[in-house]
C-alpha cells in the first residue's frame, strides 16, 4: 500500500512557498541594518535551501544566499521552487564565501550574526575580514520560525499519520517473538514505504523491566517477552518536518501494577493536554502532569521534562518543563509526554504531538492510547 492509498496526503509543494518570511525577520532587526544567517535550519526556513553549507545575508532590500560550488544550481532551484525573491552567490573556497559576505554587508554600519551558531574561529575570521561592525544576536529567526503556518502544520500532521499507520501495522506483532531492533526496523521501513524520507529520530523500542526504565534506550537484540512493558517512541520525517509520538504496550495481560501506573501516566498526560492553550505558560503544562504523578507518590519516577517544540528540528522552542519561561502561542507545535520509570519495574510513557489553537490545542497524533494492550491488526 502506498501513501496515496490510505489517505496519507503529502502537501509538500505547499510548504515550499516560504516567501514573506524574510520580511517577518526584517521587522525584528532592532538596531541592526543587516543580518548574516548561518544556522542551516534557519537558512532552510528562509529560503527552502537544504544544502549543508550556506549563509543568508538579509538587508532591507535584498536576500542573498551564499554557498559553495556543490550547491549553486540546487540553491537557485530550491529558492525558485520556494518562490523566494533573492539571488545566489557561489564561493569556491571558504575565503571566497567570506569575501562575498563582506561585500554584501560592507555598506552597513551594524551587521548582526547568530551568536549561537557561529564558532569562535569563524567570528575571528569574519571580524578580521569584514568592513563593518559585527553584533551578536540571539533567536531572531527562531522566534519567527517557532509558530507554524498552515502548510507547515499540514506537513507535520501528514508525518504523524505515517507514524500512526506504521505503528498500527507493527504493534499487533509485538508478541510474535521479535527483538527490539527488529521492531524498530519494521517501523522505519514502513514509514519510508508510506512516503517518509526516514524516521524523524532514532526510533526507540525499549522493553522489559530494565530497558524500558531508560527513557532514551537504544533498541538492542533483546527479545520481547510475555509480561514486558514496551515503550515505542516513533516519528516520521517529511520534507524536513518531524513528527513525535510515544505509546507503551504490555505483551500479554497487564499486571495490576502495570495497569495502575499506565492509568496514572495516561491521566497525567490528559491533564497536560487539557492545560495547553494560547497564553498559557509552558511550565503550567509541566506542573499539570507532574503534580498528578507526584500526588500518587511516584514523583521521582517522572525523570524528564514534559515536552518540547517540534518542526524542522525534532527538539526546538518552546520547551515544556519546570524551568521554561515560554508562553504558548497559536501555531506552536509541542509534545506532551509524561512518563514513569523504575528499574526492575520498567517504564511507561505516553506522548502526543499537538498544535496550539485559539481555543486550546488540536492533537495531531491519532494512535489509540486508552489501553496498553496490543491492538488488532488494521483491517484495511
Ligand atoms: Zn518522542
Ligand atoms: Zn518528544
Amino acid at each position: 500500500m502506498n501513501a496515496a492509498d490510505d489517505g496519507t496526503t503529502i502537501p509538500s509543494a505547499v510548504a515550499r512557498h516560504v516567501a514573506g518570511r524574510a520580511d517577518r525577520v526584517r521587522a525584528r532587526l532592532d538596531g541592526i541594518e543587516a543580518l548574516v544567517v548561518s544556522d542551516l535550519t534557519n537558512v532552510r526556513w528562509l529560503t527552502g535551501f537544504t544544502g549543508s553549507n550556506g549563509y543568508v545575508v538579509l538587508t532591507p532590500q535584498r536576500l542573498t544566499l551564499v554557498t559553495d560550488g556543490r550547491y549553486g544550481a540546487q540553491a537557485v532551484h530550491q529558492m525558485d521552487e520556494a518562490q523566494v525573491a533573492g539571488e545566489v552567490l557561489v564561493g569556491l573556497s571558504s575565503a571566497a564565501i567570506t569575501a562575498h559576505l563582506d561585500a554584501l554587508t560592507a555598506g552597513f554600519e551594524t551587521v548582526g550574526f547568530e551568536a549561537a551558531h557561529v564558532s569562535f574561529q569563524q567570528h575571528a575570521d569574519w571580524a578580521r575580514a569584514f568592513h563593518t561592525t559585527l553584533r551578536p544576536t540571539n533567536t531572531i529567526v527562531e522566534s519567527e520560525r517557532r509558530s507554524k503556518d498552515d502548510a507547515e502544520i499540514a506537513l507535520i500532521a501528514a508525518a504523524c499519520r505515517i507514524a500512526d499507520r506504521a505503528l498500527a501495522e507493527v504493534a499487533p506483532h509485538l508478541a510474535d517473538g521479535l527483538t527490539e531492533a527488529e521492531v524498530r526496523n519494521r517501523l522505519e521501513t514502513r514509514m519510508r514505504e508510506l512516503g517518509a524520507s526516514g524516521p524523524s529520530y532514532d526510533t526507540i523500542v525499549a522493553s522489559g523491566p530494565f530497558n524500558s526504565a531508560l527513557p532514551h534506550h537504544r533498541p538492542d537484540h533483546r527479545l520481547l517477552l510475555p509480561g514486558d512493558l514496551v515503550i515505542i517512541d516513533v516519528g516520521a520525517l517529511l520534507d524536513g518536518y518531524h513528527s513525535d509520538m510515544t505509546r507503551t504496550f504490555v505483551v500479554g495481560e497487564p499486571t495490576a501494577e502495570q495497569a495502575e501506573v499506565y492509568a496514572m501516566v495516561l491521566a497525567a498526560q490528559q491533564r497536560g493536554l487539557a492545560a495547553v492553550g494560547p497564553g498559557v505558560a509552558a511550565k503550567t503544562v509541566d506542573v499539570a502532569c507532574r503534580d498528578h504523578i507526584g500526588d500518587r507518590g511516584r514523583g521521582d519516577w517522572f525523570t524528564h521534562g514534559t515536552g518540547h517544540g517540534v518542526g524542522l528540528l525534532i527538539h526546538e522552542d518552546p520547551f515544556v518543563n519546570a524551568t521554561s519561561d515560554a508562553v504558548l502561542q497559536v501555531g506552536d507545535v509541542v509534545t506532551v509526554e509524561p512518563g514513569a520509570y523504575r528499574e526492575g519495574f520498567g517504564g511507561i510513557r505516553v506522548e502526543d504531538l499537538v498544535v496550539v489553537t485559539s481555543d486550546g490545542c488540536r492533537v495531531l497524533t491519532a494512535f489509540a492510547k486508552d489501553s496498553p494492550c496490543l491492538p488488532s491488526p488494521p483491517t484495511t
